[in-house]
């Protein structure tokens, strides 16, 4: 693959992993000469193994949480058999590479690490988002060997805001992919679960193995292996500061309602130590984009087209067009046949293009006739999002339908009208982006 050029603007360099659904390259973008990461996916092997709403999922949820310690999703990109995530590249390793090279880490080092580890990781879950596959492998480091990003979104998903029960085929793929050191103990035992306090668990085992060189459950037979975990059964190496060996007991806790949580870690004496504070989560200076934008690449993510570059669809998001949201916490069919009704009464034409997307016609204004498209994204298992986006006509003729007709014909299906969660900023390159200030949990 090495000197391969992907859509006249990448140019391969060398392999940089390899993962369960295809492989990540170091690559050139040939225009501005940036170094990326690439990570192929094929698609035949995620069709094989019904993983196609969750690499949705995955690039979802990687345009939805942009910060410092979290891998950069710059663009998304497919032929007919593959998708190319094109990512930030970070250039000093992985965590566990770098153990397996050069065994534990000093307690200092350890602690910086796991407080970047926990403040990306608080600032995921503030927005609702689980990883579900932390582990060493899945935290790189940069070159300068001190400032960490997560990568590996793969498993992630978006909070339903309540206890979650944990797929037989989410089981599998984590025995799969090897990941049962870093599972917490309800996910083993097959109970309801908070994907929350499982990654905290996670993260206890991470921090473990990083002062330690080895993870806290380790058995030949698996079976003890997993009894272990389900009991919290480890023991702590003499050399411990008495500081973090509390902090990881109280992480370590096979009860997850017993279990420390987010922010009683981020008060605990060792991780507060030589903790800047500007580096702590200031939330209105981050983002979390739309997550429309990924939506619209999603459909293109999904469909067979041959050769379809989807950069310009996925960055064209991020510029300012002429659409309103709501947040809905009926279903999809619910505000289909709402809108339907509503284009009724209003005299507008209403095409049903998919399940969840409607075409309105109006009569014809100022501009030809006012064409607006109706387009359902389900977010969770009980919200979903819906965007109004004008295709042609009018944009005054536009407003004034969105104000004076839409908004109370639909008000009985509306959780949340856009003005009312969201906060527009401008983002360094000076595009408008939305801030939701609610969570989604
Ligand atoms: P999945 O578990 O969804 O199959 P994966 O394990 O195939 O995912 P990643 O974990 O995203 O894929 O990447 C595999 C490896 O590639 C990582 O462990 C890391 O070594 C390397 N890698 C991934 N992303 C980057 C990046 N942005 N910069 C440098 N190296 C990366
Ligand atoms: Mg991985």
């Amino acid at each position: 693959m090495e000197g391969k050029v992907l859509f006249s603007k990448y140019e391969l360099e060398k392999l940089l992993g390899e993962g369960n659904f295809g492989k990540v390259y170091k690559a050139k973008n040939l225009t501005t000469l940036e170094i990326v990461a690439i990570k192929m996916i094929n698609k035949d092997e995620v069709k094989k193994h019904g993983m196609i709403e969750q690499v949705k999922k995955e690039i979802q949820v990687m345009s939805h949480v942009k910060h410092p310690n979290i891998i950069e999703l710059k663009e998304v990109m497919a032929t007919k058999t593959k998708i190319y995530l094109v990512l930030e590249y970070v250039g000093g390793g992985d965590l566990y590479t770098k153990i397996v090279e050069n065994g534990k880490f000093d307690e200092n080092l350890a602690r910086k690490i796991f407080q970047q580890l926990i403040i990306a990781l608080d600032f995921c879950h503030y927005h609702g988002v689980c990883h579900r596959d932390l582990k060493l492998e899945n935290v790189l480091m940069d070159s300068n060997g001190e400032d960490l990003k997560i990568c590996d979104f793969g498993l992630a998903t978006f909070l339903g805001g309540h206890e979650q029960n944990y797929d037989f085929e989410d089981v599998l793929l984590y025995t799969a992919c090897g990941a049962i050191a870093y599972m917490a103990p309800e996910i083993i035992r097959g109970d309801r679960y908070d994907g929350k306090k499982c990654d905290i668990w996670s993260c206890g085992v991470i921090l473990y193995t990083l002062l330690v060189g080895y993870p806290p459950f380790q058995d030949e037979s698996r079976t003890r292996m997993l009894w272990k975990i389900r009991v919290g059964k480890f023991d702590f190496p003499l050399g411990f500061s008495k500081e973090v060996e509390d902090l990881i007991k109280k992480i370590l806790v096979p009860n997850p309602s017993e279990r420390i949580v987010m922010l009683d870690i981020m008060q605990h004496p060792w991780f507060t130590k030589g903790l800047n504070r500007s580096c702590e989560n200031d939330y209105s200076n981050l983002f979390c984009s739309s997550p429309i934008s990924s939506f619209n690449a999603f459909d293109f993510v999904s469909s067979m087209g041959s050769g379809l570059d989807l950069s310009g669809l996925f960055e064209s998001t991020h510029k300012r067009k002429l659409s309103s949201l709501f947040v809905s916490k009926c279903s999809t069919k619910e505000v289909v046949k709402k809108v339907e009704i509503m284009a009724k009464e209003l005299k507008y034409e209403a095409r049903k293009e998919k399940e969840s997307r409607v075409v309105l016609r109006g009569e014809v204004g100022r501009r030809g006739r006012l064409v607006v498209v109706v387009e359902v994204f389900r977010v969770s298992s009980e919200v979903n999002i819906i965007e109004f986006t004008k295709r042609v006509g009018d944009s005054i003729e536009y407003l004034k339908f969105m104000e004076e007709e839409v908004r109370p014909a639909m008000k009985d299906v509306v959780w949340k009208w856009q003005g009312e969660w969201s906060i527009v900023k401008k983002n360094s390159g000076g595009n408008v982006i939305s801030f939701p200030k609610w969570k989604w949990c």
